[in-house]
């Protein structure tokens, strides 16, 4: 099975957030509980293809007893003669883990030997890594070409669930909010998604590149000069379609991005020269709210504002509230984005969300329709 167990680790191998194996969890007892003899397999950081140890995972493998109050054999490589023989020894309803896949550079090169030796492990080979399934690397894609079951985990099936039917079938009104620093980013989920959504929510960085389309003064906030005409194309596009796009009415202003900088909210029409947008301000706040409080599904891609400085986070942690609210009304509503996750985190309202998507690049490739190749290649 492959997992994902790229945990941050502290500078003598403390891990400091264990939440990746924790969510592995279901997948893995599943198969224990049943009698199946797992292997896990898992890359870690950033060894790029050489073996060090300061990316081994076997920490992991201690963590990961502790949780399952259980022994982990944890394996010096991950193919290889001794590791088959601790394969052959592993008793039913035992578990082992394989050392970080990317000691090895044909991992992330997909090389087919080096999938067949992979798939000479086992007899059925499970995905539940979502992080890394937009990846045709050797353990996600390469691997399913030499077995002959390869299905999803509880986790890619949760995620292909929530995700997915928000892109197919999505209960309606279905309201997306899309923010982050750039157009750029997001302009192809925002395409993907105008074939589904009844409503857009724009925020962040690109909010500026907008109103400067529009003509209006924008002072040092973020803009992509590049993408001026885009920005334009895709308000013509919304209103053919008879998309609701609402851009912020009223922004967070500041004379400088720092912690202790001053800020005041001011109409979009009246930005003075010099001053920066950083966040939607209350009038923006109070209109996005309504307008996701009346939907049935809701999905977040981008913070509204820097919320990584406090002065700069209302328009985010409001977000955030409203979505708790939303869920809590019984909407259906979706993360998907690394700093958005973090943000909700932040509010303290990850539990508050139905979904909360564990992949940043991953969730955005599916956003923007395209097909995962870690997926694609699965069976069922
Ligand atoms: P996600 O990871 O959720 O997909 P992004 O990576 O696209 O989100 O964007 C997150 C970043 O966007 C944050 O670091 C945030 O500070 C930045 N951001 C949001 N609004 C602004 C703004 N007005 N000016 C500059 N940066 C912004
Ligand atoms: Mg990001």
């Amino acid at each position: 099975m492959r997992v994902d167990f790229n945990v941050p680790l502290d500078g003598s191998k403390k891990i400091t957030d264990d939440k990746r194996i924790v969510e592995s969890l279901p997948s893995i007892k599943k198969i224990m509980e049943n009698g199946g003899r797992l292997i896990l397999m898992s890359h870690l950081g950033r060894p790029k293809g050489k073996v060090n140890s300061d990316y081994s995972l076997a920490p992991v493998a201690l963590r990961l007893a502790e949780l399952l109050d259980c022994p982990v054999t944890m394996a010096k490589e991950c193919i290889g003669t001794e590791v088959m023989q601790q394969v052959l020894a592993l008793q039913d309803g035992e578990v082992m883990l394989l050392e970080n896949l990317r000691f090895h550079p044909e991992e992330e090169a997909n090389d087919p030997d080096f999938s067949r030796e992979l798939a000479s492990l086992g007899e059925v080979y499970v995905n539940d890594a979502f992080g890394t399934a937009h990846r045709a690397h050797a353990s996600t894609e390469g691997i399913t070409h030499y077995v002959q079951t390869a299905v999803a985990g509880f986790l890619i099936e949760r995620e292909l669930l929530y995700l997915g039917k928000a892109l197919q079938e999505p209960e309606r009104p279905f309201v997306a909010i899309l923010g982050g620093s750039k157009i750029s980013g997001k302009i192809d989920v925002l395409e993907n998604l105008f074939k589904k959504v009844d409503t857009v929510l724009i925020g962040g960085a690109m909010v500026f590149t907008f109103f400067k389309a529009q003509g209006y003064e924008i002072g040092n906030s973020l803009v992509e000069e590049s993408k001026i005409e885009l920005a334009l194309k895709i308000l013509a596009e919304a209103k053919a379609k008879g998309i609701k796009l609402l851009l912020p009415t009223d922004v967070i202003l500041t004379a400088e991005i720092s912690a202790t900088a001053d800020c005041h909210a001011e109409m979009i029409t009246a930005i003075p020269e010099g001053m920066i947008g950083v966040d939607i301000g209350p009038l923006t706040i109070e209109a996005y709210r309504n307008e996701i409080l009346s939907a049935r599904t809701v999905l977040w891609n981008g913070p509204m504002g820097i919320f990584e400085i406090d002065n700069f986070a209302a328009g985010t942690m409001a977000v955030a509230n409203a979505m708790a609210e939303a869920t809590a009304k019984g909407a259906t509503t979706i993360i998907g984005g690394g700093d958005s996750a973090a943000a909700v985190a932040k509010a303290g309202l990850a539990q508050e969300m139905t979904h909360i998507s564990t992949g940043g690049g991953a969730s955005l490739e599916f956003l923007e329709g395209k097909e995962l190749p870690g997926i694609a290649a699965l069976n069922d």
